[in-house]
């Protein structure tokens, strides 16, 4: 069975093809962009739009296939925003009915999971799904997904974009305050952790303080904002482990492509005795590949849901 996935929930328009095996034969990305300024909704969802054929194609010359090969086509049903949510959902609407292929809407959240579980051949690790959007901790309890931990307002991948916008670094923030955090210091900020749960908004607007008032430099403030909120979370989930007796962490999401993070896991996990993993970099942030991955797994629960922008993985 070869089976093609469609995301479209934030800032990347991705196509991936898999096999019911578990490789993956193409994954495309083409992701929205800017050198100044945060995501825009709307601009996003033309940014879908305008490069959807282009994606496709590309994966189709990647994989040496055609629609002839496709058994049917996965999509991002939620959690996103809504405009780009829509936008991919009409693209792959336009495309079932032009090719006759039947659609199946699913988890994207999920999705980020089951691409890292079968990359790594994996069965049932402690999973931290840091991207823009989501900061979960998350097990697998009697074959449902369970959020055991979770960030009470930002996602850590939102948090730091928005900091980079008031650094004027463009979007994707996080890689460019990765860089600059080579070069800073340690400021003490706020350390927020509740119980299982985490938040970063205080932080932020510590940081945006001490930026503005110009208390520190920005090389200071990218350090010591990964340090911390890094160290917050590596403090979680060594809690989740020790409590579930888990013997992996499987790291994934757009932040996930941070070394520094990997590294801080890395040492927590190793000196537990247990197994640190994640996904390599281009599987790390969103694309098509995790979509049919996910769609392949579902495809008997799930078919054309039209889109779900709140669609939260407890709920898969
Ligand atoms: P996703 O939503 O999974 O595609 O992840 C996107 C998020 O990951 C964005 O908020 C990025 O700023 C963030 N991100 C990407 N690369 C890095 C990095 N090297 N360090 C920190 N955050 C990153
Ligand atoms: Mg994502």
């Amino acid at each position: 069975m070869i089976i093609l996935g469609v995301e479209s929930t934030a800032h990347t328009f991705g196509v991936g093809i898999v096999t019911s095996d578990g490789a993956i034969v193409a994954n495309v990305t083409d992701s929205f962009t800017s050198t100044e300024g945060g995501m825009i909704p709307h601009e996003i969802a033309d940014h879908h739009k305008n490069v959807a054929e282009k994606v496709l194609a590309k994966a189709f010359t990647d994989a040496g296939k055609s629609w002839s090969d496709i058994n049917f086509i996965a999509y991002s049903a939620g959690p996103g925003l809504d405009p780009a949510l829509w936008a991919g959902y009409n693209i792959v609407k336009e495309w079932s009915e032009k090719y006759g292929k039947k659609i199946v809407g699913v988890n994207h959240c999920a999705a980020h999971l089951s691409i890292g579980a079968v990359w790594n051949k994996m069965t049932d690790p402690v999973y931290l799904y840091v991207s823009g959007v989501n900061t979960q901790i998350i097990v697998q309890e009697g074959g449902k997904y369970k959020v055991i931990g979770e960030t009470l307002d930002l996602g850590l991948g939102n948090m730091l974009d928005k900091f980079a916008r008031l650094l004027q670094l463009g979007f994707p923030g996080g890689p460019k305050i990765e860089i600059l955090a080579k070069n800073g210091k340690y400021v003490e900020l706020p350390y927020v952790v509740k119980g299982m749960d985490v938040s970063f908004s205080g932080i932020l607007t510590k940081i945006q303080q001490l930026y503005e008032r110009k208390q520190a430099s920005k090389e200071d403030l990218c350090f010591s904002v990964q340090e911390t909120c890094f160290a917050m979370l590596t403090e979680v989930v060594e809690r989740a482990m020790a409590h579930t007796e888990k013997k992996e962490l499987l790291l994934v999401g757009g932040v996930g492509a941070n070394k520094r993070f990997c590294e801080m896991l890395n040492i927590m996990c190793t000196e537990r005795g247990t197994q640190f993993y994640n996904v390599p970099m281009n599987l790390a942030g969103d694309q098509g590949a995790m979509i049919a991955w996910e769609g392949f797994l579902r495809k008997d629960t799930y078919s054309d849901m039209e889109v779900n922008p709140h669609w939260r993985v407890d709920e898969v």
